[in-house]
């Protein structure tokens, strides 16, 4: 039986993209997705803060990485990914 930490931590996972330190600021991603994608200060892609990331054309944005930079990750609800997945490192 899971205690109420656990259902709390499993009820606020969310998908969320996650680019990693491959990134070579091809801008795919931003062109596709450019309400979830931005480049940072070091010309980066990033991921913007979303409530949810569905609907939002990721999936095709992943397969057009020419890196395989994006992934999928879990994140809580205030969108710090879990698992101690880190922004711009590989995962
Ligand atoms: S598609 Fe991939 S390589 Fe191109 S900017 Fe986005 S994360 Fe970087």
């Amino acid at each position: 039986m899971l205690s109420d930490s656990q259902i709390s931590s499993l009820k606020w996972t969310i998908k969320k993209p996650h680019v990693n330190s491959t990134c070579i600021w091809c801008s795919a991603c931003t062109a596709i997705s450019g309400d979830v994608f931005e480049f940072d200060d070091d010309g980066l892609s990033c991921v913007k803060s979303l409530a949810n990331y569905e609907n939002r054309d990721v999936d095709d944005s992943i397969a057009a990485c020419p890196v395989n930079a994006i992934s999928w990750q879990e994140a809580d609800e205030t969108g710090k990914y879990k698992n101690g997945v880190v922004e711009h490192r590989d995962v």
